[in-house]
């Protein structure tokens, strides 16, 4: 080896070093984060205690339409699995003005000795939400953006159809709980049918999203219908589902749903996971397989106070989605709805989140983080700033590390 080359050798050793170095505090850190993967057996236990409980087969409790029977939402029921917090002893009391109900097995993923745990705070109760006099229901005016039944349309080319207002288990942070009544109504026929006449009518339409309510909780057959009737309607190019059904419930992921599906290329669906926890190996199986069938699986998560409102989490969060194929999409800032102040975070917290996601891992994990604006004016991206300031040819930039640096501008160089 020649001089030189030993000398750029050491250079780049010198480097990795100091990369190395940028990671120490997340390697460290990572160590301590629950998984769903590293918790696994001890989900697994909880798992039989529960079937126990419910008196319930292997088979049973892999069947989502039991899983969706026996949702929990009664609190004698809850209270045979953990002792209830002082915000969460009011549970009936919060639960008159916001419905609750958990599904067995995404109840299976809570820690009872934890009061903090990720998944207790997204699905039991607090009395918080019951005394939250802030926010509105409708902050995004969904109300006033829905120009036929069932639609909601905010954008030039694509919109919303809400085909359900039902849902596995009831996101405590939910930003349309005004749409979860007291009763589970899916659109009627007559309703969807008007949503696809708007769509037919209005040739720019080229991207439908189906969801709610959680797309998957229709049948297969009603699915198939619709996604049947989008596919004849020679404009729209791309569909999409909405569905937290690859967290909450993974088994409504079954071998038929994804023959159906994969019968309506190319489609998109979008899933809210929002802790490391949450990615288990049901979910996994349940993600892949919907990959194997060629469809194209994005997260939204939310950022949520003491949830996931830290940066290296947030990083362990996307790394996570990777690797069982879920591409990380948006974070959403929590927007102001009554009840969820208790989760709301400042915008900034946000920004230092993908601060510390671009550079410091794979592109593929640094999703966009959105507020969305008020009156539905939009989904509105905050993002840090790369670009320090623009000259007549030259730019300064700064780097994921923070370098200021000096790049030319110039077309003729
Ligand atoms: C979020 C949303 C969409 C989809 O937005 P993308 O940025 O394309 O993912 C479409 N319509 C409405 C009404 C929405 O709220």
């Amino acid at each position: 080896m020649s001089m030189v080359t030993e000398e750029k050798r050491q250079i780049a050793l010198k480097r990795a070093e100091e990369l190395k170095e940028r990671i120490s505090d997340y390697l460290e850190y990572k160590k301590k984060i629950p998984t769903g993967f590293k918790e696994w057996n001890k989900i697994k236990e909880r798992q039989e205690k529960i079937k126990e409980i419910f008196g319930a087969s292997e088979a049973e409790w892999k069947d989502w339409k039991w899983q969706l029977r026996n949702r929990i939402n009664k609190v004698e029921t809850l209270k045979k699995f953990f002792n209830l917090t002082p915000e969460e002893k009011d549970i009936s009391l919060t639960g008159s003005k916001f419905r609750w109900a958990v599904v067995p097995y995404y109840l299976s993923l809570i820690d009872p000795e934890n009061p903090a745990d990720p998944v207790r705070l997204q699905s039991i109760p607090s009395i918080e939400e019951y005394f939250d006099a802030s926010g509105v229901m409708d902050p995004m005016a969904e109300e006033f953006t829905s120009p036929a039944l069932a639609v909601t349309r905010r954008y030039p080319d694509r919109l919303i159809i809400n085909v359900t207002n039902q849902c596995p288990s009831y996101c405590r942070h939910c930003q349309r709980r005004r749409n979860i009544g007291e009763v589970d109504r899916q659109a009627p026929r007559e309703e969807i049918k008007v949503a696809l006449k708007y769509i037919a009518e209005n040739e720019e339409i080229r991207d439908v999203l189906l969801t709610g309510g959680d797309a998957l909780m229709l049948s297969d057959k009603t699915l198939d219908w619709i996604l049947t009737e989008l596919d004849n309607i020679p404009h729209v190019e791309i569909k999409r589902l909405g569905t937290r059904a690859p967290v909450t419930l993974p088994y409504r992921i079954t071998g038929e749903l994804c023959q159906m599906l994969s019968r309506h290329l190319p489609l998109y669906i979008n899933t809210h996971f929002n802790h490391p926890l949450e990615v288990t190996p049901d979910s996994r199986d349940a993600c892949w397989a919907l990959a194997r069938c060629g469809i194209n699986l994005g997260n939204q998560a939310v950022l949520l106070k003491g949830i996931n409102n830290h940066p290296l989490l947030m990083r362990n969060l996307n790394q996570e989605l990777l690797k069982i194929m879920v591409r990380p999409y948006y974070i959403f800032h929590a927007k102001g709805v009554r009840g969820t102040r208790h989760f709301r975070t400042r915008v900034e917290e946000g920004i230092e989140i993908m601060e510390q996601l671009r550079g410091y891992t794979s592109g593929l994990a640094v999703p966009t983080f959105i507020v969305n604006a008020p009156k539905g004016y939009g989904k509105t991206p905050m993002l840090a700033e790369y670009l320090v300031s623009m000259g007549a040819n030259k730019l300064l930039i700064r780097t994921w590390e923070k370098r200021i640096l000096e790049y030319e501008n110039d077309e003729d160089i």
